[in-house]
């Protein structure tokens, strides 16, 4: 059947980076399948779309749903479109309803990072949490910057501030996703209910030791920096596993090792490390342990260790009243459910600033996203849907 996910389709999965002729023939190949619902399309100064379904008494604020088109390189074919897909269902599903708010559903610009090198840039820009200047300082080399992109494609980054909408200008915002993560999978329970989103905490961590000759410096007079930014490793796991109660995690994803050969012990590495969770004081407390970590490797290990902070973001709580109402329907329907956080980040996590905002996952095969064996059964979206459709009838009416 085709869908969404053929446009970028290849042998090696879905790639459908923001901005592109895949990512706009996309979107337009979907609003063609929905011209049924009678939707007023309109776009605003940085490609954001909104399709409003009218209200019986179209002065009070719109219920807004939504989620993101754009994909990472070799994705799979439900994060983000299972939310405006699942959203433009549920309009189907309440299509004989009279509703007294207006509805809309928002297709997100730009969620992943993969083409510009910043997550979720079209909640930032509407939220006004980023100018697409500053959305510009990620450009890939033999790609154009996000500022030339928006003007390639006939948007004015000058008049971006015409894309931010005020807070209160929303009644709530609602997302479907896939979980992305394996808790729902392996426990069975068909929803999760998010109450906070994780933020990450990213910095890396320099160790300069002492280049050296392997076969002519005897052990006790090296200052090798892998082996001390090996301790620091198993720090940064221990100052993790010590909040995993709390929901931290940390992991040191990429290290560089100079001049990395085998006939020199190590001068100079790397360590890059995220750090993330949904407790503040949580973070805070693991990311003091890696520190003090940091200065017993100086004495023990004679090297220098510095710190460079890349983002420090703070963790977003979504709305606790939406969550329990959504609650209460998954209960009425007889639907096993779970609340639960997010680790990854979402569009939701900025919408929080316009309006009440609440999130539901949906289990995600393995846990396995961002590739294209990503999967999520029908039957579990479907519910996903019906979940929404009700609690838009609530709020509407
Ligand atoms: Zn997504």
């Amino acid at each position: 059947m085709a869908g969404v996910k053929d446009f970028g389709l290849s042998d090696k999965g879905v790639t459908r980076l923001a901005y592109t002729d895949l990512d706009f023939a996309a979107q337009a190949w979907l609003l063609e399948q929905v011209k049924d619902l009678n939707l007023t399309v309109t776009e605003d100064a940085v490609g954001n779309t909104f399709l409003r379904r009218p209200g019986i008494d179209n002065s009070l604020p719109p219920i807004a749903m939504g989620s993101h088109l754009d994909t990472v390189i070799q994705a799979g074919a439900y994060d983000g479109i299972v939310g405006v897909v699942g959203a433009l269902e549920a309009l189907y599903m309440l299509r004989d309803e009279k509703l007294t708010a207006p509805v809309e559903i928002i297709i997100f610009k730009a969620e992943e990072s993969s083409r510009f090198g910043y997550a979720t840039m079209g909640s930032k820009l509407m939220t006004g949490s980023a100018t697409p200047e500053q959305l510009s300082q990620g450009t890939k080399k033999n790609d154009k910057s996000f500022v030339e992109v928006l003007r390639e494609n006939g948007y004015n980054p000058d008049n971006y501030a015409e894309a931010i909408k005020k807070p209160g200008y929303y009644k709530c915002f609602l997302e479907i996703h896939i979980e992305q993560g394996k808790v729902l999978d392996e426990t069975g329970e068909q929803i999760g209910i998010v109450h906070n989103i994780a933020a990450p905490t990213r910095f890396k961590i320099i160790v300069d030791g002492m280049a050296d000759h392997s076969g002519a410096t005897p052990m006790g007079f090296r200052k090798d920096a892998l082996v001390a930014g090996a301790k620091l490793i198993l720090a940064v796991q221990k100052a993790a596993e010590e909040e995993a109660s709390k929901g931290t995690v940390a992991t040191v994803g990429v290290v560089d090792v100079e001049p990395s050969s085998i006939n020199v012990v190590p001068g100079k590495v790397t360590l890059w490390v995220d750090l993330r969770g949904v407790d503040n004081a949580s973070i805070a407390k693991a990311l003091d342990k890696i520190q003090h970590a940091m200065a017993n490797v100086v004495d023990s290990d004679k090297v220098i260790v510095s710190q460079e902070m890349l983002t420090a973001d703070k963790p977003v709580a979504l709305s606790d009243d939406l969550a329990y109402e959504f609650a209460k329907i998954c209960e009425e329907m007889g639907v096993k459910y779970r609340h639960m956080n997010s680790g990854a980040g979402h569009d939701a996590m900025h919408m929080v600033k316009l309006a009440p905002t609440s999130m539901l996952f949906i289990p995600c095969k393995e846990g396995i996203s961002h590739n294209p064996a990503e999967y999520a059964k029908l039957e579990d979206i479907c519910v996903g849907v019906e979940v929404l459709a009700k609690m838009v009838k609530k709020i509407a009416q």
